[in-house]
């Protein structure tokens, strides 16, 4: 395996290179099933950012790399069960998807932590059976979170088909949907967006946030856990 500040190194090139001239995107490093190790050890190359997807496994990194004052997102779906613990450990919950947990991440959102920042997260090929709200029903979502000052609204994020994101099409209409909602909310300032396999098309479409795993961190150890 080539070593991770070479690989983070290039990484950050290769993000830079998608937009000549342009302001690259910031990197989310995702660590889901990576040691809280291989997370210290990116920190240390200067990676703050982190991307995790299950609650138990990222409450134990998050707990035991406290020292380092990351910032950390949730990336993976939520439960109502699970929103008073990711509203008091996470920086960012990058998954929300219907207005039943709006308030529960507001109440729980500890008073001495700034506002929880939130994002969207958009079906934007509504497809059956996957995560995310409608696009037409983002307004609605995002007029209700900045009603909560407990809760920052920051943007939209999306995973589109893999089938489909390579043409660009679902994330052109994801920067569409970004703009028009930020009409309203002129604070929204992330359009989260682009793995591993997709990220030069997504920031070709105005990705200001790419999330990646495997293609920093190597093929990802498998997970073992019930959230
Ligand atoms: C796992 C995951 C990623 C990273 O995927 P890679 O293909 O490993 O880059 C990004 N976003 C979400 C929501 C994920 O679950």
């Amino acid at each position: 395996m080539p070593d991770l500040a070479q690989t983070l190194l290039s990484l950050q090139n290769a993000l830079a290179a998608c937009i000549p001239g342009g302001r690259p995107p910031a990197l989310l490093a995702v660590s889901k099933t990576q040691s809280a190790e291989r997370v210290a050890e990116c920190a240390a190359l200067g990676q703050r950012a982190f991307g995790e997807n299950y609650v138990q496994e990222a409450i134990a990194k998050i707990t035991a790399l406290a020292n380092l004052d990351l910032v950390w997102h949730l990336i993976g779906p939520l439960q109502s069960n699970k929103c008073k613990t990711v509203a008091e450990h996470f920086d960012w919950v990058q998954t929300v998807d219907r207005e039943k947990i709006v308030p529960l991440l507001a109440q729980y959102r500890p008073a001495s932590k700034a506002p929880l920042n939130v994002l969207i997260q958009v079906n934007i090929d509504e497809e059956p059976g996957k995560s995310g709200c409608s696009p037409d029903a983002a307004a609605r979502l995002a007029d209700l979170i900045d009603s909560f000052p407990r809760l920052r609204l920051r943007g939209l994020m999306a995973i589109p088909d893999p089938a489909h994101s390579a043409d660009g099409v679902a994330f052109e209409r994801m920067q569409a949907l970004f703009r028009t909602l930020q009409q309203r909310h002129p604070q929204m300032d992330t359009l989260s967006m682009g793995m591993s396999d997709d990220y030069p098309v997504a920031i070709r479409h105005g990705a200001t946030l790419v999330r990646v795993g495997s293609a920093l961190f190597g093929p990802r150890p498998s997970h073992s856990e019930d959230t």
